[in-house]
């Protein structure tokens, strides 16, 4: 029986699981990571392809489900808990993700693959539509905001295609929406990601106010008060934009 707190949905359309698995590029890693396997739908088609399968899953009735019915999961790829298992000790190289994430705790997800971006080279993932459309989104939009840009500054991101509540039992109460996530050869903010942070944050947090107000919580470097960015809104910034106002910052005297 599923378990809500666990935020368990089950897919039940194979044709919908084969097309999650298909979004992955197996050739070039020799590892994947499916978050959250369940009943292991997912993984029945990953441990088809070439690549070692490691799975991470709290709920240990899932557990046994899957260690009797995928005797090539080993109890060496059970790893646990994800936002708990530390990545550079499990992994020591390049391992890509994949799940049909808990929604409970999609942004915690995001959020510890872009702190790991060096070792994630790809994502393919389902959230709840609204958080794939958010990561998905471009600039001037009302679903632009600090999810967009901080993975974006990272990755390029792909929506893939929306996914039906009546395709999960028991189903959800919103829409799915499935995107892939592939890292950018440029990826990388020059050991500038805190700052980065702070002034991605500090925009968006007042999005109607004018850069020259929301960054106000910040210490604006006095030669950047004039910049044409301070005249507009965070949303209408672009990731580079953003990028390239964080190098000036750090950059500027104090
Ligand atoms: N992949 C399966 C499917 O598509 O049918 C299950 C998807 S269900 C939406 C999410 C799964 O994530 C559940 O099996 C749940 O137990 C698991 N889960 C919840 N929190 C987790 C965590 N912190 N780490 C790993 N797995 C977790």
């Amino acid at each position: 029986k599923a378990k809500k707190h666990l935020g368990q949905h089950f897919l039940t359309d194979e044709n919908i699981a084969r097309k999650i698995v298909e979004g992955l590029g197996f050739e070039e890693y020799g590892k994947v990571l499916e978050v959250g396997p369940g009943m292991g739908v997912l993984t029945k088609y990953l441990l088809e392809k070439d690549a070692e399968t490691f799975v991470a899953e709290i709920d240990s009735e899932s557990i046994d489900y899957l260690k009797k019915h995928y005797p090539k999961l080993q109890d060496k790829n059970f790893i646990g808990d994800f936002l708990k298992v530390n990545i550079e000790d499990v992994f020591e190289g390049q391992v890509a993700v994949i799940g049909n994430f808990p929604y409970n705790i999609s942004s915690q997800i995001l959020f510890k693959i872009i702190d790991h971006y060096e070792q994630i080279p790809e994502m393919v993932g389902m959230f709840q539509k609204e958080v794939a459309e958010r990561t998905a989104a471009v600039p001037r939009t009302k679903d632009y905001g600090i999810l967009s840009v901080l993975v974006q500054a990272l990755y390029d991101v792909k929506y893939l295609f929306t996914v039906h509540e009546n395709v999960f039992n028991p189903p959800p109460k919103v829409k799915s929406g499935v995107i892939k996530l592939t890292r950018n050869p440029k990826a990388g903010l020059a050991g500038n990601e805190v700052l980065f942070k702070k002034i991605v944050k500090a925009g968006f947090n007042q999005r109607r106010k004018k850069l020259s107000n929301a960054l106000k919580v910040l210490v604006i470097p006095e030669n950047l008060k004039t910049h044409p960015f301070m005249d507009k809104r965070a949303e209408e910034l672009s990731v580079e934009d953003f990028i390239a106002f964080t190098n000036l910052w750090q950059t500027s005297p104090k």
